[in-house]
C-alpha cells in the first residue's frame, strides 16, 4: 500500500474541496472510480490524481477500497470541467464531480459494470444507411455555417423560430460527425427533447444518438451516460445535466434557446448549463453554437464586444414573415363595478372570431395557472393565503382546491368563509382555467383546450395534448409559457398575449428581458407557412400601452430592445455590466437569517473590489415555515468576485455553529432572480 492518491469525495461542505489522501494498493489512474472509506462509512470516489494533497504522513492515511476497473478512467478534460465548475460556483470538487455522475454508478459493483460495458461494447453499430434527402442550405445558412467552421470563438446564431437554426445545427453536426467526432445539443427542457431527437435521428440513421435528462429511469441514464463515456454513441442530447456528460471525441457543442433561464441549476451546485458549455468547448478547442432569437443580454453584449460572434438567420425559411403585432390599450374598456371585465377586448375577440370562421388556430398566452390567484370574501376581507409561506394559495376549480404553488399545501375549498361564515366568497383575478372556461362560454362552437402544468401532469399525457393541437383537433388554445416553447404548431394565425403587464413591473430586474423572449417565442408559433403568415397577427392586451417593450415587439426588434435594456443596466450597474453572486440563509426566523448574513457582511467590511448590499426578504419571504433572507454581492470585475468568494465562503462555514436555527446558506453565482 505505497500508494498515494487524492481522491474526490461527497464531504460536508465545511470539510473544504472534497479532495483527501488515501493509500491504494495500485497506481490507479486518474479518474478512475474506487470506494474509499469516509468516517464510518464507505464512499464513492474518483481519483483526482496521484500522489496525494497533504503533508500528513503514510500511516495516517486510510487505505483505499476496490476500484472499478470496468470503467474507463474519467477523461482529464472531464476532470477540468469538474474542477471548473467546482471553483467558480463555490462548491467541493468531490459533491460536483459525484452529483453530476449517474447515480446508478454508485451501485454496481465492478462485476455488474463490467457486464454492461460488455453487452454496449458489443452493440453493432445500426448499419450504416443512406442518409436521407436534405435541404439545400439557404445562402443565409451557408454563410452561417462557412463563418463557424472558420474559427472557434462561441457563435451566436441569431434567428427567430423558422428560419432555420436547427438545420444549421445539423449540418454542423454533419461535419463534426464526419470529422470523427462527438456532438453534444443542450435543450432548455424535457419536453423539447423528443421532436429534436426525432430530427437528428432521422437525419443520421447510420449513428448512434442517447438523450440525457432527469425523466429517464436510473439505469436508462447510466446506459446513455456509459455510451458517451465509452465513445460509441456519436450524438448526445439533453438538458443541463448534459453539460457534464463524458464525451472522449468531442467536436460541437450546440446550446438551443440559449436565452432559458432553465439552463440555470436551482439547487446545489447553481450552475448555468450555456456558460459551462461555453467554457467546456473553449476547454476542448471545438466551435460551440448558441441559438437563440432573444440571446441573453449577457450572450448580446459579448457580441458588441466581438468576443462572440453573430451569425444571422434573419428571413424565415419559406419567406414567412413574423406576424403583424398589435397592441390593445386596455384602459379604453369600459369598467363596470362588480361585473367580472370580459377576458379579451373586442377587437381581440373579433380577430379570434375571425379565425374560427376560417378553420385556423389560436394560441392565448396567459402565464397564470389555477382558475384565479386567490379567494376572497367580501364580508371580512379575507383571503386565502397559505398558513406556511408568505403567499397566496390559487383556487383550482378542476378539483375544488386551494393550492400553495410554493409549497404545496392544499385543501378543500371552504364552503363558507372561515373567518366571518359568508357564503359568498369569490375568486379574483384569472388563471388559465377560467380563461378556459370563460372561452368556452363565449364562443360556444369552438373547440377550447388548456395546456399548462396542471394539464399535463400524468406521464404522455402533454404529447397527447400537443397531439390533438396538431392534429387540429382544438380551435383556441390557452397555455402558459410552457405552450410558447418550440413547438412547432402549424396552423395557428392569431397569438394573444392576454395580460402580460406584471412582468413589467416585477422587482427583478431581468423580467423585461424574459418578457420580450417570451412574447416573440409566443409570435414565433404563428405564421410558419408563408401563406398563413401574411393574415398572420399577435394581438397585446395592455394596460401600459406605451412601453418601450411593446414598441419594440412591434417591429420585431430584438436589436433595438437590447440596446436600450443594456442601457439602463450598464447605468444601474447591473449585468452584464457587473458580476454578481446572492449569499442566501434560511431560518425558522427571519431575525436568525439576518444575524448570519450581517456577521458574513462584516467578515466583508474593508474589501475593497466588491460591493455588499443589505440583507432583504426575496419576493416570497417564507416559504414552508421557513424565512429566508438574501444578501447581493456585487463587483465590476468577475476574478475579483471569484477571489472574494473563495476566501469568504471558508469564513462562513466556521461562522456556522455560531447562529443556532439557521436551517441552511448557500451562495448563487451569477443569480438569474434577484
Ligand atoms: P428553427 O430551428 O430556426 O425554428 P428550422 O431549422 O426548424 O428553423 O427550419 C424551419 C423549417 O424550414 C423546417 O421545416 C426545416 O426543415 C425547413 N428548412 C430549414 N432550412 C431549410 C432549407 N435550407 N431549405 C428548405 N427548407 C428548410
Ligand atoms: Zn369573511
Ligand atoms: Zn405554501
Amino acid at each position: 500500500m505505497t500508494n498515494r492518491i487524492a481522491v474526490a469525495v461527497e464531504t460536508p461542505q465545511h470539510t473544504g474541496v472534497g479532495v483527501l489522501d488515501y493509500l491504494a494498493d495500485q497506481a490507479w489512474p486518474p479518474g478512475t472510480l474506487l470506494r474509499v472509506p469516509l468516517g464510518r462509512r464507505e464512499v464513492p470516489g474518483i481519483v483526482w490524481h496521484r500522489g496525494g494533497d497533504t503533508e500528513l504522513a503514510d500511516d495516517a492515511l486510510r487505505p483505499a477500497g476496490p476500484a472499478l476497473e470496468a470503467l474507463p478512467p474519467l477523461g482529464e478534460a472531464w476532470r477540468r470541467l469538474v474542477e471548473f465548475a467546482a471553483a467558480y460556483y463555490q462548491r467541493g470538487v468531490g459533491e460536483l464531480a459525484l452529483a453530476v455522475l449517474p447515480p446508478e454508478l454508485r451501485k454496481l459493483d465492478d462485476v455488474q459494470l463490467a457486464r454492461r460495458v460488455a453487452k454496449l461494447a458489443k452493440l453493432a453499430p445500426p448499419p450504416a444507411a443512406e442518409p436521407p434527402p436534405r435541404p439545400e442550405p439557404s445562402a443565409e445558412q451557408q454563410a452561417a455555417l462557412a463563418a463557424l467552421a472558420e474559427g472557434t470563438a462561441p457563435a451566436l446564431l441569431h434567428g427567430v423560430t423558422g428560419s432555420g437554426k436547427t438545420e444549421v445545427y445539423l449540418r454542423a453536426a454533419e461535419q463534426a460527425l464526419d470529422a470523427g467526432r462527438q456532438v453534444l445539443v443542450l435543450v432548455p427542457e424535457i419536453n423539447l427533447t423528443p421532436q429534436l431527437e426525432a430530427r437528428f435521428a432521422a437525419r443520421f440513421p447510420g449513428r448512434r444518438l442517447v438523450s440525457l435528462h432527469s425523466a429517464l429511469t436510473p439505469a436508462q441514464r447510466l446506459k446513455n451516460w456509459l455510451q458517451a463515456h465509452l465513445g460509441t454513441a456519436d450524438l448526445v442530447l439533453g438538458t443541463r445535466l448534459a453539460v457534464f456528460a463524458s464525451l472522449p471525441r468531442l467536436g460541437l457543442v450546440v446550446v438551443d434557446e440559449e436565452h432559458d433561464p432553465s439552463f440555470k441549476q436551482q439547487e446545489g451546485a447553481r450552475y448555468s448549463a450555456r456558460d459551462l458549455a461555453v467554457w467546456r468547448a473553449h476547454d476542448a478547442g471545438v466551435p460551440v453554437l448558441l441559438g437563440s432569437a432573444t440571446p441573453s443580454l449577457e450572450t448580446w453584449q459579448r457580441v458588441q464586444e466581438g468576443r462572440y460572434r453573430r451569425l444571422a438567420l434573419d428571413a424565415r425559411i419559406g419567406g414567412g414573415a413574423m406576424p403583424r403585432v398589435r397592441v390593445f390599450d386596455m384602459s379604453r374598456l369600459p369598467r363596470q363595478r362588480g361585473v367580472d371585465a370580459p377576458p379579451l377586448a373586442p377587437p381581440v375577440l373579433e380577430a379570434l372570431k375571425q379565425r374560427l370562421e376560417r378553420g385556423e388556430q389560436s394560441l392565448l398566452l396567459l402565464n397564470r395557472r389555477g382558475y384565479a390567484p386567490v379567494l376572497h370574501c367580501g364580508e371580512c376581507g379575507w383571503k386565502s393565503g397559505c398558513p406556511h409561506c408568505s403567499a397566496w394559495r390559487v383556487f383550482h376549480k378542476g378539483d375544488r382546491t386551494l393550492r400553495c404553488h410554493h409549497c404545496g399545501f392544499t385543501e378543500r375549498v371552504p364552503r363558507a368563509c372561515p373567518d366571518c361564515g359568508n357564503q359568498d366568497i369569490a375568486p379574483i383575478g384569472r388563471g388559465t382555467e377560467k380563461l378556459a372556461e370563460q372561452l368556452a362560454e363565449l364562443l360556444p362552437e369552438a373547440r377550447v383546450a388548456r395546456i399548462d402544468a396542471d394539464s399535463t401532469r400524468g406521464a404522455g399525457a402533454l404529447e397527447q395534448q400537443l397531439g390533438a393541437v396538431h392534429a387540429g383537433e382544438v380551435d383556441v388554445l390557452v397555455g402558459t409559457q410552457m405552450v410558447a416553447k418550440g413547438h412547432d404548431f402549424r396552423r395557428i394565425t392569431l397569438v394573444v398575449a392576454v395580460n402580460p403587464d406584471s412582468a413589467l413591473f416585477a422587482s427583478d430586474f431581468r423580467a423585461p428581458e424574459r418578457l420580450f423572449a417570451l412574447l416573440m417565442q409566443a409570435a414565433g408559433r404563428a405564421g410558419r407557412d408563408a401563406e398563413q403568415a401574411a393574415r398572420s397577427e399577435m394581438w397585446i392586451q395592455t394596460w401600459n400601452p406605451q412601453h418601450a417593450l411593446f414598441d419594440a415587439l412591434k417591429r420585431h426588434d430584438y436589436a433595438a430592445f437590447a440596446a436600450s435594456q443594456l442601457d439602463e443596466r450598464r447605468s444601474a450597474g447591473l449585468p452584464p455590466f457587473s458580476h454578481l453572486a446572492l449569499l442566501r440563509a434560511e431560518a425558522k426566523s427571519a431575525e436568525v437569517a439576518t444575524a448570519f448574513l450581517d456577521e458574513a457582511a462584516t467578515l466583508a467590511e474593508g474589501v475593497e473590489t466588491i460591493g455588499l448590499y443589505p440583507a432583504v426578504p426575496p419576493a416570497v419571504s417564507r416559504v414552508a415555515d421557513v424565512e429566508r433572507v438574501q444578501m447581493l454581492v456585487e463587483s465590476t470585475s468577475r476574478p475579483a468576485l471569484q477571489r472574494f468568494l473563495a476566501g469568504w465562503l471558508p469564513q462562513l462555514h466556521a461562522l456556522r455553529p455560531h447562529h443556532k436555527g439557521l436551517i441552511r446558506w448557500a451562495v448563487d453565482v451569477d443569480p438569474l432572480a434577484i
